[in-house]
Order: structure tokens, then sequence, then C-alpha cells
């Protein structure tokens, strides 16, 4: 490792092959090369990085794992510095009294729930990322996963955050307390920042016992409207499950065809759904699920052991990869509905799929009205790929007329910053860049961000920002 600038005692490449690893991340948009990087090892550290950014007018890009979904950890302007946290991966604490862990950006998501599991603890929110995915990346993005629908998202975790702003200073805001008010929470506004508005170093989380049980279903559904009914109605029967998944048919005919399970073919939906509590609520709410999901028609089955719940759990998980297999280019929106208007929007989902005849595979956390979009057009083909995305405004159209949104979890990042004014209104996108303009004045926090720009993807050669200047 090598590099054309240096800050003593700190690991920085400016090298083509260090660059590289670090020009993309897990969605479409197209790599594009940063000046440098460099694997800070403490706040201290990141601190002279952005002192040395702000006086060069140089942008600091911060970055976890890569594994973002809108471009967001890309650098957009020449000249960036990465951040990696690779090297800031300590638990620097677990407090079992005050239910609270204290964490290095860097730490891994799975890393940290096997730490708190030993001692009978979790942390809630889960990520399908999670494996991988750190820590300081979830609290940028806000992530969700399939126990959001009753714990909630990072946000309802995150207790205090400690910051390097964009002049340098480092700064802790929020607490150990689980109430406070005084003035703005400011922690709550650089929880799902995208690492535009300041650089995290430091996370202080809450974290829960534990539940004594755990049981799985999965219900087969043969109508897709009625698998979405489904879901208003077991939490009306007053049973928030700790996940409640939800799979269409063309992705269970992609994951069985990729890594088989056992799922059932023929049918047009599953719902994967997950109780936990003490042993006799759980069989209570299975009773009600069951009873709610066979009104509607749907067949249900309960895993009997810890390894058929795994299996089940392992099809959900198999769904993005599998997904690869259909040899075709992936547009994934992450849309979210009201979940009373989730039955509405697969219905119009399906529809479009029809009408447009590209496939559109959906599947996600449909406890909390959120569907993972899959938008699967021809590979190699420029016109197949911009029909794709004019079906995409329609995707998000949609979602806004049933009340929704553009974006449950994988945020704005560059890919879906043209379309963010379809969704905020013209008052709340200039409140939101006057906050911008007040802790990044000179836009030097991961700029080209959240605010519209064109979007770059790999289809977009004439936009890109060349790989090797
Ligand atoms: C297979 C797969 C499944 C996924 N499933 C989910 C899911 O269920 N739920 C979900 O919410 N997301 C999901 N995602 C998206 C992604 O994993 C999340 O957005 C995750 O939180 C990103 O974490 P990361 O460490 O990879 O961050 P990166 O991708 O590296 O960065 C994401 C953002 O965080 C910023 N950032 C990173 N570290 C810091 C820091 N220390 N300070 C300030 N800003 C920082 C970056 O600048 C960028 O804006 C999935 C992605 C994949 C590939």
């Amino acid at each position: 490792m090598s590099s054309l600038f240096s800050i003593p005692g700190i690991d920085i490449s400016t090298e083509p092959e260090d660059l590289v690893c670090y020009s993309y991340d897990a969605s479409i948009a197209a790599p594009s090369l940063p000046y440098a990087v460099a694997w800070p090892k403490s706040a201290a550290d990141v601190s002279r990085l952005v002192r040395h950014a702000a006086e060069h007018e140089m942008a600091i890009i911060p970055r976890g794992a890569g594994t973002g979904m809108a471009g967001a950890s890309i650098p957009t302007v020449t000249g960036a510095i990465v951040l990696s946290f690779e090297r800031m991966r300590k638990i620097l604490e677990i407090d079992t009294q005050n239910l609270q862990v204290v964490v290095e950006p860097g730490v891994v998501n799975a890393t940290l729930q096997k730490e708190l599991d030993y001692k009978g603890f979790f942390y809630p929110p889960d990520p399908a990322s999670m494996a991988i995915s750190t820590i300081g990346g979830n609290v940028a993005t806000n992530a969700g996963g399939p126990r959001a629908v009753k714990y909630g998202v990072t946000r309802n975790y995150v207790m205090e955050l400690e910051v390097v702003l964009a002049d340098g200073a480092v700064l802790t805001v929020g607490g150990k307390m689980q109430k406070r008010v005084v003035g703005y929470s400011l922690k709550d506004l650089i929880v799902g920042s995208e690492g535009t508005l300041a650089i995290t170093t430091k996370i202080r989380l809450r974290v829960l016992p534990q539940p004594e049980d755990l049981m799985t279903l999965l219900v087969v559904f043969r109508d897709l409207e009625a698998a979405g009914t489904a879901v208003p109605r077991i939490l009306a029967a007053k049973v928030i499950p700790r996940a409640l998944e939800f799979i269409d048919r063309s992705a269970i005919d992609v994951v069985e065809k990729y890594k088989p399970t056992g799922l059932p073919a023929g049918s047009e939906a599953l719902l994967l759904i997950e109780l936990d509590g003490y042993p006799a609520t759980v069989r209570k709410e299975a009773d009600r699920v069951a009873s709610v999901c066979s009104l509607l028609g749907g067949e249900v089955t309960i895993a009997e052991d810890r390894f058929a719940r795994e299996r089940l759990w392992e099809a959900r998980r198999a769904l993005s990869p599998a997904l690869k297999y259909m040899n075709r280019r992936k547009i994934n929106e992450d849309i979210v509905v009201p979940v009373e208007r989730l039955a509405f929007a697969l219905k119009e989902l399906r529809r479009l799929s029809e009408r447009s005849g590209i496939p559109i595979v959906s599947f996600g956390h449909a406890g909390d009205g959120n569907i993972h979009v899959n938008i699967m057009v021809e590979k190699e083909s420029p016109d197949a790929y911009r029909q794709g995305l004019d079906l995409v405004r329609e995707v998000f159209s949609m979602a806004i007329t049933a009340g929704g949104s553009i974006s449950g979890e994988h945020g704005i990042g560059i890919l879906k910053a043209p379309y963010v004014d379809m969704e905020l209104k013209a008052r709340e996108l200039d409140i939101m860049r006057a906050i911008k303009r007040t802790f990044d004045p000179k836009s030097i926090l991961n700029p080209g961000k959240i605010f519209s720009q064109a979007p770059r993807t790999f289809e977009d050669k004439d936009s890109q920002i060349p790989l090797f200047e």
C-alpha cells in the first residue's frame, strides 16, 4: 500500500488496485474511483482526515461494507477520499444492566448479534445483509429488516452517537437515557442521513433480552390478494409477529430453481410468519394466525423444529442471490405502503408486470408494508433498460398514490435522487437542503447524494466518471 498524499499515522492508499475495491457498492450504480482510501483507527484519525479534506476542499465518503443498494457510498466527484471503517471494529462495551452496547462503526451486525446471543440478549434490527453490513452503515441508512414489524428499525435503538462534523470537530449527541427532551434531536437527524451530515465514530445501542420461545409458520395462498389481505387481518387479530415476510409466485419459482428448499410450487404467494414470546403466548398467537389465514384460504404449516425453521429462513435469504440466476439485469426498489394497502399494491405490481411484459419479482417485509420490487429487464439491451426505468417511475407513483413511500429501507443515495421530488414537497426539500448547508457548508461530506442529480448506472455509460482517469 502506498500513497501520493499522506497524513502521519493514518493508513492511506492511492494505488489503483485499492481504489477499485472502493469504487462500487451492491447497487447498479456505476463504479467511480476515489482519489484515495483511508483506514482510520479512531475518531481522532477521522477528525484529522476531515480537517485535511475541509482545508483542501476534497470530498469525504464514509463507507461500511458497501452493501448499500442506492450507490450512497460511491464517490460522485473527483478528488474524493473514501473512509473505510474496517479498522474500527471493536465492541467496546456490553452493559446488560442498562441494556446497552457501545460499538465502533465497522462492527458487522451479525458479529454483534453473536456476542449478544451468548449472553441471552439480541439487537433487533436484522437487515438481510447482516452477515456483512456494518452498524455504521446500518445507522447511516436507518436499516430495517424482518423484525421491524414488531421491534422497529435502527433509529429506534440508537441512543448516542459520537460523530465527526464537517470541520473536524468531534461531538457526542444523544445519551444513555431512554428519555430526554432538550432541543432538537440531532442524533435522530444524523441517523438515516447517509453520511451527508456527519461521520459516525462510536455508537451506543439499546438491546433486548432474547424471547423465551420462537415459532415459525409457513402459509401458502392460491390467491395473491388473499395473502395481502391476511397481513392487516393478522395485526387486527392483536398478533404482532416478530417477522411477517411475503414471497410472490415468481420469487418462489426463482428460489426453487437456484436452491431447492421444498417451497410449494404452483402457489401464488407465501407468508413466512415468526412469533416470539413466552411459550403459552406463542401457541395462542399461532392459533389466531392460523384461523385468520385459513379463513382466507391459506394452508398453514408450522415448522416442527429449529432445523425446519432454519430451512424456511434459508429460502427467504436465498431470494436476493437467486435472482442472479434469472440471467437478466435487476433493477431493485424497496417501496413501502400502509399495511392495509398491501393487497392493492401487490395486485398493481402484477398488473404493471403483465402490461409491460417485464417480469417483476416481489418479496419483502409484508408486516410493515415494505415490498422489494425487482424489475428484471433483458441484459445488454439499452431499450429494455430504459423501459425498466419507466416502470420504476410507475411503481413509485403507485406507492405514493397508495399513501406510501419510494424507499422503506435502502435510502436514496444517487440512484433514487431523481425521484425524491415525486414524494417530498418543495418546502420539505428546501428545509433539508438548509440542514445540509448548516452541517456541511462546503458540501464535503458524501456530496451528490439524496438531492437530485442524474442517475448513473452501468447502462449510463456516457455520464459515468471514468474508472481510470
Ligand atoms: C443481500 C442484501 C440484503 C439487504 N437487505 C437489507 C435489509 O433487509 N434491510 C435494509 O435496511 N437494507 C438491506 N440491504 C441494504 C444494505 O445492506 C443496508 O443499507 C446497510 O445498512 C448498509 O450497510 P454497509 O455497512 O454495507 O454500508 P455502505 O453500503 O458501505 O454505506 C451505506 C451508507 O452509509 C454511509 N456510512 C457508512 N458508514 C458510515 C459512518 N461510519 N458514518 C457515516 N456514514 C456512514 C455511507 O456513506 C453510505 O451512505 C441489503 C443489501 C444487500 C446486498
